[in-house]
């Protein structure tokens, strides 16, 4: 069979190999089979062993959905009844984090950051100061909106003095950038299987601290179906998900973390990062600015300031390159016109030289002056 292999530089879900797409055509098999449960039992613990974590102290717990569902789950299941939690809010997901807290009445500090730099952590540890409740601290690895990295170990290390578990939002950067849970400082982190792992969209999961997700058996159930405790018990019981799992996607997802553990950890990560440089590289020759400094940028993500221009027009370049199978992105920062390309997916260097000659060909069709200009 050919499938057309499009290169994605969205922010996920990400390029795939053949292998991870037609994994998914399997004979039909109902779920409650033993068969299945093997499977589902296969790849909790790849989804650990990603992250180092002790299966007796951590546990894996699936959901089917798109990532967001991992923060409401997280955020409406582990916070005991009057206890706050503290967001660090410096980007469009530590924002969504804040909405769902709101959605919930959750009881939450929302500690605004400026979104083009790391977190003040003095700031951090006064609100852990002056708020004892504080039970859980929630801070966003990397904020894929802009490309910024969060210092995670250093902010879970101030959640733990002052009694708090560190919730970090994981989903783009588990299983790209090395992730250490118990060295870093992490209690809960999550992901969605179209992202790191390079599998298919409808998967997402929790990796976390087993003694945390017992105690919140006791904590109040604010969702039915969104409750990492039910989730999880029944894991424990019959080795599966509560409800119907996304049969397929299973199948795509233990073929990618087969296709993960024989590329391995560090070999993943130096090609996204060497993907990462030629794609801000080659957007800095073109004279574009990129928002994020190269030092606290996740090397994952370069977003691009719009250049001043007449001519440029972002939905016709994303246009001339989709039509030839490339997709850019754009920004998620409100009253700034930017666009993003990511190195997740399997991609390589030879991806993104061909992406920048039709780059190039779409800037000379419409007219951009090169280098590109800024008032
Ligand atoms: C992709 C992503 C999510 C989840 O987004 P969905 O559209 O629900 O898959 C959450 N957090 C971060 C940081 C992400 O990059």
């Amino acid at each position: 069979m050919e499938i057309k292999r499009n290169i994605l530089l969205n922010p996920g879900p990400a390029t795939t190999t053949d292998t991870v797409k037609l994994a998914q055509v399997v004979p039909d098999i109902c779920p409650r089979e033993k068969e299945f449960v093997g499977i589902m039992r296969e790849i909790e613990d790849g989804l650990l062993q990603i992250v180092h974590a002790d299966p007796e102290k951590f546990a894996a717990v699936l959901f089917c959905g798109s990532g967001t569902i991992n923060l409401d789950i997280c955020l409406n299941s582990l916070l005991p009844a009057d206890k706050k939690a503290l967001i660090i809010n410096n980007g469009a997901y530590s924002s969504r984090a804040v909405e769902i807290c709101e959605y919930y009445g959750l009881d939450h500090i929302n500690l605004k950051q400026p979104i083009d730099r790391q977190p003040d952590l003095a700031a951090v540890e006064q609100a852990l100061q002056e708020n004892p409740d504080v039970a859980l601290v929630y801070v966003t690895h990397h904020e894929t909106g802009t490309g910024l990295l969060n210092p995670v170990r250093e902010i879970g290390a101030l959640a733990h003095r002052y009694g708090a578990i560190l919730v970090t939002d994981t989903t783009s950067t588990y299983a790209m950038r090395p992730i250490d849970i118990e060295a870093d400082n992490i209690d809960f982190c999550m992901a969605s299987a179209q992202k790191g792992i390079m599998a298919v969209t409808g998967l997402s999961f929790i990796v976390g601290r087993r003694s945390v997700i017992e105690a919140s058996a006791a904590y109040p159930k604010r969702s039915y179906y969104c409750n990492l405790y039910m989730q999880y018990d029944y894991f424990m019981k019959h080795g599966e998900m509560h409800f119907t799992p996304p049969v397929q996607v299973i199948y795509a997802t233990r073929q990618a973390l087969k296709e993960y553990f024989a590329e391995g950890e560090q070999a993943k990560w130096d090609r996204h990062f060497r993907v990462y440089r030629a794609l801000r590289g080659g957007l800095e020759r073109l004279g574009f600015r990129i928002y994020i400094p190269d030092e606290i940028s996740s090397g994952l993500v370069a977003a691009a300031l719009y250049p001043d221009d007449a001519n440029w027009d972002f939905g016709k370049v994303h246009d001339y390159c989709y039509e030839r199978g490339f997709t850019i992105y754009p920004g998620k920062v409100e009253k700034k016109g930017m666009f993003r390309l990511c190195s997740l997916g399997a991609i390589d260097e030879p991806d993104v030289k061909a992406f920048f000659e039709v780059f190039e060909a779409a800037l000379a069709e419409y007219g951009v002056s090169v280098p590109v200009r800024y008032e």
